[in-house]
């Protein structure tokens, strides 16, 4: 039996309280899509685990490649040392991001990615003499993590760190862009932005921004013109562009990187997620020549080195799984996925209850007019046999891509009768 009780005494489960914390279900096993909790009930999981599984729970492939890489070396440390396995990804990362990403930080986890994307930026604009430039811009709606300066980019309300306003590094935020995914960009979309820009470039190191997804801090899909012109203005006012793919990256809006669908090249770039298929926390910070050697001037190095900076295990499975998306009909399996969300969640929208629906790639939202009550929906959707984790309003699931349309399916008609009640 799962101790519940203790876990319930002792241990912090995400954003929840100590003294009244919501109910956790007890998971014993986990295989292709479902999780299979202790009471024997197989729930099909919409979530894919925050979204990093994509090619499911148990993969062979994926198994195989951590137990060979255990059998010579669980982690040694990268001061000083270095392994295939590292090598083996930063090529692997080179060669699938946009060309001018050509240097590899390897970090553990989203969240510091994000830190070292921030640190490199600062750094930059140090060793170029730039010191007035320590300021970051972000748009309103954007999720980049729990760490302070990840935090300090966030939405300052829907960025689910408002408490530490005014603890948090003060930065500017622009509005972010009306323009739907699909729609041309507007003037007003970029007005705010050219106007912080205009006022406060020579203070600002970097805009940072989730590429066509904003992800965490509102799951909102906006027009890739606007990514575009965002470029163009970074350019402009010699701003650096961080794009993080933390959440779009590997595939996940229907192209390898969400950076694709504007056909832009960001200066830093953070990925992460799903960079291990799910199978351990790993994420990597890239950037361009201009940034390493700007950084690298008169002997100065990147301050950053963490204790399981590219550890051996995460490097191997990360290879694996990337090779296994490539050599999959990846870009077929998403564009089928994309068609049945849109097809089985569109009806939705007529609800009363019911905002909008948007669907991207392997993304499916439903916003709701109301905040749902979170105990209540996880116990609603795993007696319907499925794994969804709404947040505020948003009832949504992105799911591992080895997914089958019957069990599409039943993640669709959970939330049909979920957002019908
Ligand atoms: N950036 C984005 C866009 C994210 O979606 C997340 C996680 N939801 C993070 C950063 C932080 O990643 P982690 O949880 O691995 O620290």
């Amino acid at each position: 039996m799962i101790d519940l009780d203790s876990d319930k005494k002792h241990i912090w489960h995400p954003y929840t309280s100590m003294e009244n914390p919501l109910p956790v279900y007890p998971v014993v096993a986990a295989e292709g899509v479902r999780l299979q909790l202790e009471d024997g009930s197989r729930l099909i999981d919409g979530m894919a685990s925050w979204w990093c599984m994509i090619h499911g729970y148990n993969h062979p492939i994926l198994n195989h490649a951590i137990n060979e890489q255990l059998k010579r070396m669980a982690h040694v440390m990268f001061g000083g040392l270095t392994h295939q396995p590292a090598i083996d990804l930063a090529k692997l990362l080179i060669k699938i991001t946009p060309a001018s990403l050509q240097k590899v930080f390897f970090a553990d986890s989203g969240s510091v990615a994000v830190e070292v994307a921030i640190k490199m930026a600062y750094q930059y604009w140090l060793s170029l003499g730039q010191h007035q430039k320590i300021k970051l811009l972000s748009l309103r709606g954007a999720y980049h993590g729990d760490t302070f300066a990840a935090m300090s980019v966030c939405d300052p309300v829907t960025g689910m760190h408002e408490k530490f306003n005014g603890i948090l590094a003060e930065n500017y935020f622009a509005e972010k862009p009306a323009s739907r995914f699909g729609e041309p960009c507007k003037k007003e979309d970029t007005s705010h932005i050219k106007g912080i820009l205009q006022n406060h470039h020579h203070e600002i190191a970097a805009l940072i921004l989730e590429p066509i997804v904003q992800a965490a801090g509102g799951m909102w899909f906006y027009s890739a013109e606007y990514l575009a012109q965002i470029r163009a203005l970074c350019d402009e006012y010699k701003v650096l562009l961080i794009a993080d793919e933390i959440a779009t990256g590997f595939g996940r809006t229907g192209k390898l990187f969400a950076c694709e669908q504007a056909g832009i090249e960001p200066d830093i770039m953070c990925v992460g997620k799903a960079l291990t298929g799910g199978y351990m926390s790993l994420a990597a910070t890239l950037c361009n020549e201009e940034v390493s050697r700007g950084i690298s001037l008169d002997e100065g190095v990147f301050m950053h080195g963490p204790t399981f900076m590219g550890n051996p295990l995460a490097c191997a499975v990360a290879s694996a799984s990337i090779r296994l998306l490539l050599d999959s009909p990846w870009q077929e399996n998403i564009a089928a996925i994309e068609q049945q969300l849109s097809q089985e969640l569109m009806a939705c929208k007529n609800y009363s209850s019911v905002n909008d629906v948007r669907v991207l790639g392997a993304i499916a939202v439903v916003e709701m007019k109301q905040a749902v009550d979170l105990a209540q929906a996880q116990q609603f959707f795993v007696s319907n046999g499925v794994w969804i984790r709404p947040f505020g309003r948003l009832v949504y699931i992105m799911p591992p891509y080895i997914i089958k349309p019957d069990e599409l399916s039943q993640l669709t008609q959970a939330i049909t009768k979920f957002a019908g009640l």
